[in-house]
Order: structure tokens, then sequence, then C-alpha cells
């Protein structure tokens, strides 16, 4: 075997990585903790070159002096500026290569000379030459230009044997792109592709930054867009990280203090942003993606059950949204199992290694086995139902992971809620495994819904820690199970499932018994469900009610509770009406 050995590089919009085969399996290149590269290339004011993090982080400061998204460019004849200096996009993505080289030297200890660049499907001749020669000029033997999609799909092992077709929903920072691959022996082919490279994470970062300027605006009377360049690069900066929190908890805090001097005095921006506020705002750019699987699925001549996996890369697809409505479009559960940042780059290693010679089937990661999650009381079939199952942690994510969700109490004054922790994938939290359960007591009363967050942790040894947080206080409590990822014997399952039935029986579960029965006996009349729906909905909704339409909607769930308990059917369909009417208010009021 020769010495030294080939790599794969994702150059990506706008993060870049290298992978090659190093220990016992293809692995991400990193230098230090960092295994992204971000692609942006700067030049301070003194005249000095600065590739990657340091760049990125003058991109507040001097934004004229900062290329970021090169990739957009190439294949054209633009020249881009650094200060006084202009490059072409070649010479701008060979010092990315090159970054990247230097990093792979480092780790493998031999100068890196050979490599697999990746490139979009949807790459003109042109683009993928001039990927080529950004490769030359960053003294790197280009092996292959492979297609994305394809770089993905070997990442998981297709293309190995057999005949497969997968599709990768590949959604980054700057680019959208869909495509079917289809593998026949030593064939692979790219069916259909479809996308819009101006659509990806940076426009939900816009969405939020337009919130928070409307924010900020209503605060302090201030228009940042008017000649506050640095304010808003802070800003924008804000609301790419309040995004990335909502991808694994239902609400993010935002505070930049001293964004701006007002008479010499500094004022600041703190303000919270729920997760269910942000899917909205990207629904319609998400809805165009799918718009755009149905197109490629046409294009390939395909059905969704023609598919044998739909793969998810880049990292806006960690947002749990893509995984939902692509699960309902296609029927398939995405797989994410391999990081969506570095699967583009570990599939280029994986073919890397085998131009090298290797006999690589596919990536290797550790992921959580099984979902984790917690019961709560919701609709199930259409029936209210106390054991409803809530994945909090999802089966096949990459470990470590960390991911919380909100949950609302049931009824008016609950001074306390029950977690029960559960590992499996049924609805029916019964039908899962009970782990661990613990007790918060001592929730501050409260008329409306309280909200408590439910945070879990899954390590690389198995250790799932579990903490539930009232929103409002602060209170706290946390528990740690040793061996959560370990799986369970039949004989394991049974007595959990036991002990669970008899712990509903206990005394210590007095309030989801009084619950319990409370909704056994709810009548199951149309007026009765739907009563039940709304007030679900209302809880949904709650954080965004305005005080006095919240004072209205609790007067009306409140009839809505005299109602049930008096069996007055009349006056529960009048409340029912009322509030059904705020809720369509308040859904279709612009928040
Ligand atoms: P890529 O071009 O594949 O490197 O993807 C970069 C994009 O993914 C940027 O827009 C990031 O803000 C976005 N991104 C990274 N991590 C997350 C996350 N946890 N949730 C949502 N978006 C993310």
């Amino acid at each position: 075997m020769k010495q030294r050995p080939a790599v794969g590089i994702d150059l990506g919009t706008t993060n870049s990585e290298i992978a090659a085969f190093w220990g016992d399996r293809v692995q991400i290149l990193k230098s230090g903790q960092a295994s992204m590269l971000p692609s942006c290339v700067g030049m301070t004011p003194e005249g000095q070159l600065m590739i990657g993090q340091p760049a990125r982080n003058q991109l507040l400061l001097y934004p004229e002096r900062t290329v970021r998204s090169i990739k957009r460019k190439m294949g054209s004849q633009e020249q881009v500026s650094l200060g006084e200096q202009s490059f072409s996009p070649q010479e701008i993505s060979a010092l990315i290569l090159k970054e990247l080289a230097n990093w792979g030297c480092s780790q493998l200890g031999q100068p890196v000379t050979q490599a697999v660049i990746t490139v979009p499907a949807y790459f003109s001749d042109a683009q993928r030459q001039a990927t080529r020669e950004a490769g030359a000029l960053a003294g790197l033997e280009v092996l292959r230009i492979l297609n994305e999609p394809t770089a993905a799909s070997l990442a998981y092992g297709f293309g190995h044997s057999g005949r497969q077709t997968t599709l990768i929903y590949d959604l980054g920072g700057g680019t959208f792109d869909v495509s079917i691959v289809n593998f026949e022996g030593e064939i692979t082919e790219v069916l259909a592709s479809h996308g819009n490279n101006q659509l990806g994470g940076d426009d939900f970062d816009e969405l939020v930054l337009e919130r928070l300027l409307e924010e900020f605006q209503k605060q302090h009377g201030v228009d940042l867009r008017q000649g506050q360049p640095k304010a808003m690069a802070r800003l924008r900066w804000a609301a790419e990280e309040a995004k990335k929190q909502l991808s694994t908890q239902p609400f993010a805090q935002i505070r930049e203090e001293a964004l701006l001097q007002v008479k010499g005095k500094p004022i600041h921006l703190q303000m919270e942003l729920g997760r269910d506020d942000f899917e909205s705002m990207i629904r319609p750019l998400l809805d165009s993606t799918l718009a755009s699987v149905s197109k490629a699925l046409e294009g390939a001549n395909l059905r969704a059950s023609d598919l044998d996996a739909v793969l998810l890369v880049g990292g806006s697809t960690r947002i749990p949204l893509v995984s939902q409505l692509l699960l309902t479009s296609t029927g398939l559960a995405p797989r994410q199992e391999i990081d969506p940042d570095l699967a583009v780059a570990l599939g280029a290693g994986v073919l890397a290694s085998r131009l090298d010679g290797r006999d690589v089937g596919r990536v290797l990661v550790d992921v959580c086995p099984y979902s984790f999650g917690t019961s709560h009381l919701g609709l199930r079939e259409g029936y209210p139902y106390l054991h409803c199952y809530k994945a909090i942690l999802p089966r096949n994510t990459p470990l470590p992971l960390t991911r919380s969700e909100a949950f609302c109490t049931a009824s008016p004054n609950q001074k306390a809620v029950s977690i029960e922790v559960f590992q499996g994938e049924d609805e029916d939290a019964l039908k899962n495994v009970l782990i661990g359960e613990f007790r918060v007591e001592g929730l501050q009363p409260t008329e409306g819904p309280n909200l408590v967050v439910c945070r879990m942790s899954l390590d690389l040894d198995g250790i799932l820690e579990v903490t539930a947080t009232e929103k409002e206080t602060g209170l706290s409590k946390q528990i740690f199970i040793q061996g959560a990822a370990r799986q369970m014997s039949d004989q394991d399952i049974a007595s959990a499932r036991k002990r669970l039935q008899l712990l509903h029986q206990g005394p210590e579960f007095e309030w989801e018994e009084e619950e319990e029965e409370e909704l056994e006996e709810a009548p199951t009349e149309p007026a009765y469900q739907q009563a039940l729906e709304l007030v679900l909905r209302l809880a949904q909704l709650q954080p965004r009610l305005h005080p006095d339409d919240a004072g209205e909607a609790e007067e009306l769930r409140q009839r809505i509770d005299r109602a049930v308990k008096e069996r007055n059917l009349d006056g529960l369909q009048a409340a029912s009406h009322e509030l059904s009417e705020l809720l369509f208010f308040v859904e279709s009021t612009p928040r």
C-alpha cells in the first residue's frame, strides 16, 4: 500500500471538511477540537490572510475584508476583493483546500497530496473544472470529482452491493438540493436532482434577524438597519445561534448586551423565541423544498415507495421539522445517524480509501440505539389519552446528544408533575419500556397551563441524564440512568411493563389517577372531544397570547371545565365556539 493516503474533501458553501482512513475507520480529520472549517477567507487591515474561523470571526468587524460562500461563484469569471486585493473564486477555494490539507497533514503525520473533492450534482462542467483547478492550485491531485449525494450514500454504505435507490435531502447554509441516486453493481447514477441554490439556513437566519430587528425597534425605537453594520452583524450571529438552539430545545433566549449607545447609555436586546414561532416562519421555505422532492421523484420516474432510504445531509437538516415533514411526505423515517455536516466528507473519504485499495463498506458511528422520551396527556387517534409518548432523543442520532421539549401542566394550580422516562418507539408510552421516573414538587400554582421543560442527554457511555425544569421559575430536578443504551432482554421489558402498571395504581401517582379517572369518564360525544382538542390547542398557543386574550381564553377554559363537569352540552358548545374563534384569531394574527 502506498504511503500517502488519499483524502476526501467536502468543499462546502458554509463549512468544509476533510476525511480519511485513520486508525481503523474512515474519520473526519480535525484541527484541535474543530471538525469543520468555515469556508471563509479574510484579510486583516495589516494585510495578513486568515482562513476559517478567524476569518469568520472578523466577518463581524470587517465584512468588506472577508469572503464567504465562494462556492456560489465557482465557474464564474467574477473576482472577489479582500480589502485592496482581488482574487478568483478558484484562488479563494484553493486557500480553503490548502488549509484542510494542512489539517490532514498534522493528523496523519504525512503530506496530503491526493484528494476526492465533492460538488453538487447540478454543478456544470465549468463549475467542476473550476473545482479541479482550485485543487491543483492547492497542490492536490484531484483523483475524482464526486457528486455530493453519491458521497452521502457511500457514507451510509449504499453502493457496496446490490441495487439500491436513495433520496438525499441536502439543506445547507446557502443551498438546497434533493437528489435521487441509483446504485447498481459498479454503476452509480444520479437519476434526478432538483433544488434551489439560493435557499438554505442563511435564509432562516434572515427571518429570525428580521424578528430581532422588529423587537429591538419596538423596545427602543431604533432601526438598526440604518447605518449600524456592526450591530447588524452581531444580531445576525445571534439569530443563527438562536436558530441552532431551537433544533434541540423549545425556546431560545436571545440577549445581546450594549448593541448601541444612545446618549452615552448602552442599550441591549433581550427576547425569547419559541420553536413553534420559528417553525411557522420557515414553513413556507420548507414547503418549497418538499415540492422539489416531488419534482425529483417525478424526474426519476419513481414513487416514494420505490426508495430504499431517505438520507439527511447539511447542517440545516438538524431542524426537527425537516424530518417530520419528510416522514409525512415519503413515509420513510429519514436517516441521520451520520452527522449531517460530515456525511459528504466521510463519503468522499470512503471513496478515497477504496481508491487506495481498502475494502471500506461504510462509515461507523456511535448512535442513540433507541428513542428516549416521556409520557404526556394528549390525543391519540382523536381521543384524549394520558400515556401519549413523546420521543425527545430520536433513535439513530449521533452521540453525545442533548435535546429538550416543553410540556404543559394539565390542571389549574397543579403543584407537581411526574416525569416518566421511556425507551422505545411506540406512540403509546405503555408499550415502551419504563426506565426511570421522578416527580417535581413545588411548582408555582398557575390558573393557566404552566410550562415544564424536559431535557435529556445521552453520552457515549450510555448514561442518560434527565432534567425537568419549571420554565418560569427555574425550579428543577434531575436523574441519571446508567446503561440506558444497553439492549433490554424480553424479561427486562416484561418486568418493566409490569412495574409500570403497578406504579399507576400506587398512591404516589394520586394526581395522575385523578386525571386518568376524569379522562376515562369523559364522554366521547364529539362536542366533548372537540372541547378537549381546543383546550390542548390553547395550551400550545399560550405563549403567543396577548395578555387581554389570555384572560378571555382562561375564562372560556373555565366555562368549558364547568360545562364538562355539569354535563351541560349547550354551555359546552357555546364556550367551545367562542374559544375556537379566539384561537382562530390568534393563529391568523401575524406575530
Ligand atoms: P452546511 O452548509 O451543510 O455546512 O450547513 C450550514 C448551515 O447549517 C448553516 O446555516 C447553519 O446555521 C446550519 N446549522 C448548523 N447547525 C444547525 C442546527 N443545530 N440547527 C439548525 N441549523 C443548523
